[in-house]
């Protein structure tokens, strides 16, 4: 009996091994509630060995649901939309691009395989030109509202900051702000990925998306959390440090 048991034992710490390595590992798609019609979802794409997560959003609407931004992850396109299908039960019916680099372009093409009409700014599409498997399919001129079914939203260009082409997404309704990578989140402790920035040009543009856009309930940064309000302030901060 004794030497039966040794082996299930065995077998027992092992697969607790196996569960806490599972447990300390993040998935690779995390879709998280927002309020209301509202999802974030995360996917990670290793930086410095670590899982580094990137923020993008989708709305459910009465006639289908709005993407805002791909998955970064290139392998989470087909499990976000299959996701979204089986929650929602819903197609996506329209993907917006809030900036032109991957972290917001990745699943474009995907996105047009599957007949989800892809937009961007006509500056971001203009600079997706070196990426054509990551460039939109149309472009709106200007600041835009729409609205899909039920929700009504707008596109605002502040101007140059993260990227010369940044782009923000206001929920007027609900007071949420989708800042994209214009905004850092409160947990940065820099500005992160400046290759592309214009530091100088980024606290204007940040001051006149908070004039604008008075009092948001939410504003979701481009890349780690969004709890707390402070994360427009916050990158003025960081701004200032950079400078
Ligand atoms: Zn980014």
């Amino acid at each position: 009996m004794k030497a039966l048991l040794y082996p299930l034992l065995c077998l027992a710490s092992l697969m607790q091994a196996l569960r806490i390595s599972a447990q300390t590992t993040e998935p690779a798609l995390k879709i998280t509630h927002l309020t209301g019609d509202f999802y974030v979802y995360t996917t990670y794409k290793p930086v410095n060995g670590n899982p580094f997560p990137s923020n993008s959003m989708y709305l459910v609407t009465s006639k289908g649901v709005v993407m805002f931004d791909t998955p970064w992850d290139t392998t989470q396109f087909k499990p976000l939309m299959d996701s979204i299908q089986a929650r929602h039960n819903k197609p996506v019916v329209l993907c917006i691009a809030t900036h032109s680099h991957d972290d917001r372009t990745a699943g474009m093409s995907f996105l047009q395989h599957n007949g989800v009409p892809t937009y961007s700014s006509k500056l971001t599409y203009e600079l997706c030109a070196e990426h054509p498997e990551r460039r939109p399919e149309h472009y709106f001129t200007g600041d835009t509202t729409i609205t899909i079914g039920n929700h009504t939203f707008q596109t605002y260009y502040p101007g140059e900051g993260h990227t010369k082409d940044n782009i923000v997404i206001w929920f007027a309704n609900e007071k949420i702000l989708y800042g994209g990578c214009l905004v850092k989140s409160i947990e940065n402790n820099g500005l992160g990925n400046v290759a592309d920035a214009n530091i100088s040009a980024w606290a204007p543009s940040i001051k006149k998306v908070m004039k604008r856009f008075r009092k948001p309930t939410y504003v979701i940064p481009g890349h780690f959390g969004w709890s707390g309000k402070k994360a427009l302030k916050h990158t003025l901060k960081l701004i200032k440090k950079a400078r």
